[in-house]
């Protein structure tokens, strides 16, 4: 499952330098799927449960699920990346949000609280805490610190052999409850995160969830494995991060 995750952090990075003005979202995709493909891996999502492509691509109010396709991105945008893939039998997923050149300073303190929510989350996801614990984590620092909407329909969820799998990890929940958190257990939590209102509504293409108030949304998303003191992060975005770096079109978030 780590060489599954670490694959999706170097397809994400590989895609990277794409991300300026003008490039079709398609052509994002392409890069994806032909990385994958060329590291022995078949892309996770291509397929599941329908859905025709490699990646998610979710731009400004689009929260998950978006599609690619001949739009082409341009300044200001914000682009939520998902990315899944199925090596030896298991998925790797793990999802980033990109600012495309000059970002509004309210949109970028969006994306850096998703990610930094993200990481409060997986703070909680050790043996002997609950289910709710990470939920709440996620929730609290974003709805209750940054007033943020966090999105409720749609949620994380436990990864193995399956692309989805129980549990599901909702960004929202009480503290001290659900399950307990056993070890080995290894879910996806992916806060994905509202500046306006927590509603979503899905668009006529089946798939696309957009905000209810056309609001800007972020999407982080690690798959860990619970351990004893601390969770162990078997996705990257240390690829990413540094691929951000060289790609002077995109706004470096904290
Ligand atoms: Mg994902
Ligand atoms: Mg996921």
């Amino acid at each position: 499952m780590r060489h599954s995750n670490q694959l999706v952090g170097k397809a994400h990075a590989a895609v990277v330098p794409f991300i300026v003005p003008g490039v079709k979202t398609t052509k994002l995709d392409e890069i994806a799927e032909a990385f994958i493909r060329d590291h022995g891996a078949e892309p996770g999502f291509k397929g599941y449960g329908g859905f025709p492509y490699t990646l998610c691509i979710s731009i400004n109010d689009h929260v998950v699920h978006g599609m690619p396709s001949e739009y082409e991105l341009k300044e200001g945008d914000v682009v939520s990346i998902d990315c899944g893939v199925l090596a030896n039998g298991f998925y790797g997923d793990s999802a980033y949000t990109y600012c495309v050149g000059e970002i509004e300073p309210e949109v970028k303190k969006l994306l850096e609280v998703t990610k930094e929510s993200l990481y409060k989350g997986i703070e909680q996801a050790v043996v002997g805490r609950r289910l709710g614990d990470i939920s709440f984590a996620i929730q609290h620092y974003c709805e209750r610190i940054h007033k943020y909407g966090v999105v409720r329909d749609l949620v994380g969820h436990g990864v193995g052999r399956s692309l989805h799998e129980g549990p599901e990890v909702p960004n929202f929940g009480k503290r001290g409850k659900g399950p307990k958190l056993q070890d080995g257990l290894v879910l996806a939590i992916e806060p994905m995160v509202n500046l306006g209102r927590k509603e979503v509504r899905r668009l006529s293409d089946g798939w696309t969830i957009v905000t209810i108030d056309g609001k800007p949304s972020a999407h982080f998303e690690h798959s860990v494995v619970v351990r004893k003191g601390k969770a162990d992060i078997l996705s990257t975005f240390e690829f990413i991060e540094n691929a951000i770096k060289n790609n002077k079109e995109l706004t470096k978030i904290a």
